[in-house]
């Protein structure tokens, strides 16, 4: 069955009416989105992957008592390649920060973050500690937090289908995978031990900040100079 599109012909384009009922104008990434959506949402496979306490929870959720393979998120895969989802469980130390980050890059894309639990999340009882990350979002671009310390696995089976609703909401045209413009893509962080976090990788881009800064301080500094004298 052919479609035409009855919008199309009050717009930029007409279409001559012998041809009318033979072509479909429409946006293709509309019509494929749903599908590309709903078959992602229902295969994504984390990564196997844990870190501290919250692992345990999040091994309890794959268990058969929540049948995670409800959701088609069963198959814990062993390699990062065959893997969607990363499941951030537990704390982050700065050792462990290099790892995590050459684990998400060597994932292929559309990949997802999920922080699950407050240590994850933001360093939780540990933050203050000098080998604490206080979040891995200062890392990787994280999809979906769960609270909690540790989070039940229903709280984490609902992280997961809040993920879901994240990528029914997306759209192969404008999908942040297809971006090149990331000057931090395939880069590894270097753990620096102490009280202050600085994600090396960035270490020009801050520089180049604070020089436009200095810049912007020092002319508005010469402009008040002037209209004093
Ligand atoms: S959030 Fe709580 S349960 Fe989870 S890793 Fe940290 S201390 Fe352990």
């Amino acid at each position: 069955m052919t479609v035409a599109d009855t919008g199309s012909a009050n717009g930029d384009i007409a279409i001559p009416d012998e041809v009318a009922r033979n072509v479909f104008i429409g946006n293709i990434a509309k019509l494929l989105d749903p599908l590309y959506n709903w078959s992602r949402r229902n295969s994504i496979w984390p990564v196997t992957f844990g870190l501290a306490c919250c692992a345990i929870e999040m091994i309890c959720t794959a268990s058969s008592r929540y049948d995670l393979a409800r959701f088609g998120m069963e198959v814990f895969r062993a390699t990062p390649r065959q893997s969607d989802l990363m499941i951030i469980s537990g704390t982050v130390t700065k050792k462990m920060v290099p790892v995590i980050v050459r684990l998400y890059n060597q994932m292929p894309e559309p990949r997802y973050v999920l922080s699950m639990g407050a240590c994850a999340s933001g360093g939780g009882p540990f933050k203050e500690g000098y080998n604490v990350v206080d979040g891995i979002d200062k890392f990787l671009p994280v999809d979906v937090y769960v609270p909690g310390c540790p989070p039940t696995p229903q709280a984490l089976i609902n992280g997961l289908i809040a993920l879901q609703e994240k990528i029914d909401q997306q759209s192969i045209a404008t999908a942040p995978w297809y971006r090149k413009d990331d000057p931090t893509a395939g880069m590894l962080p270097v753990p620096v031990l102490g009280p202050d976090l600085v994600d090396l990788r960035q270490l020009d881009i801050i520089r180049a900040k604070a020089a436009d800064y200095e810049a912007q301080v020092t002319e508005s500094a010469g402009v008040e100079a002037a209209a004093q004298a």
